[in-house]
């Protein structure tokens, strides 16, 4: 672990305008199903953080009421930059500001460092991190893991973060959102070692092997494996097989991990024809439509499915 010291950063307002993109309307996103929905993992704070000033979307509410459908429910909002841990301190009252997120009536959290961060990890980080866990809106610890396709930290210090996390977990009574690319093995040692067996885990954004997704799902009957937009893109084999053959219905949870993994059928603008490089929540039926041609079931029955197993792992 790193000395303690506090992060900073001088204006989370400015708007990046880097990102030229577009959104698909309402009606569109409406169009595949009526039934409720929740975006189990997104960060949504990022997201309006990269939409350009030209959507007007200022605030949580304008994003939902504008451009997501009406059946969206509510989201799973995962903060895992230790330094949206002292958001309220950095940009109180801005939609950066984790308790503006808290009070914002969809809105869930989930709180963890994130292996990418994991060299950053220290006791200040750590105390900020549990005020937010110890909020009756938080509803996981995560996302946590190991990366290695990455490798942002190094690899030791990412397992030795990792394995704090989850005794705080433990300690703290929070079911596990966990990130696991290219280190089956460690991460594989490391839950089966230190995660009881009956723990709510969403392994979110699973693109590893289908093997692995079915050594975790057989070992922990609590596991669930999130599926984002990456089984709509062609080059994912892994996703896709899972889907098809590994993880029974009941076992998977709906993801958009927003701002990134836009649906296949969405990233260009019918209209306009411009590319659309930001999603949000309001996809969600377009994972479970791709879900459903590969398991050859009606929408509707996924999004069901998804429904309950997000009540089952996160109470909501
Ligand atoms: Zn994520």
């Amino acid at each position: 672990m790193a000395q303690s010291t506090a992060p900073n950063r001088q204006n989370g307002q400015n708007r990046s305008k880097k990102f030229s993109t577009t959104l698909p309307d309402v009606q569109t996103l409406s169009a595949l199903t009526k039934e409720p929905f929740i975006d189990t993992h997104t960060h949504l704070h990022y997201t309006l953080e990269r939409l350009p000033d030209t959507f007007g979307v200022k605030t949580f509410q304008i994003l939902k009421e504008h451009y997501c459908p009406p059946n969206l429910e509510a989201c799973v909002n995962v903060l895992c930059d230790p330094l949206s841990f002292s958001s309220d301190e950095i940009f109180p009252g801005t939609y950066m500001d984790w308790k503006v997120m808290a009070e914002t009536p969809f809105m869930y959290l989930a709180a963890g460092v994130h292996p990418h961060n994991a060299k950053d990890y220290n006791e200040y980080i750590e105390a900020q991190m549990c005020k937010i866990l110890q909020h009756p809106k938080t509803v996981a610890l995560g996302e946590i893991g190991l990366d290695y396709h990455y490798d942002n930290s190094p690899k030791d210090v990412q397992r030795q973060v990792l394995i704090r996390q989850i005794e705080k977990a433990k300690e703290l009574q929070k079911p596990l959102v966990i990130h696991t690319r290219e280190a089956e093995e460690d991460t594989w040692d490391i839950l089966t070692k230190h995660v009881p067996k009956d723990w709510k885990i969403h392994v979110h954004c699973f693109t590893d092997s289908p093997d692995f997704a079915k050594k975790l799902l057989d070992y922990f009957p609590n596991l669930y494996i999130g599926i984002t937009g990456v089984v709509t893109y062609g080059s994912a084999k892994n996703t896709q097989e899972i889907v098809r053959s590994v993880a029974p219905l009941n076992r998977i949870l709906l993801e958009t991990d927003a701002p990134y993994m836009t649906p296949a059928k969405l990233n260009r603008n019918k209209r306009t024809n411009e590319k659309i490089t930001v999603s949000h929540s309001g996809m969600i039926p377009f994972v479970a439509q791709k879900i459903a041609e590969i398991t050859r079931k009606e929408i509707d029955v996924i999004m069901r499915a998804a429904r309950e197993n997000t009540r089952n792992m996160y109470g909501i």
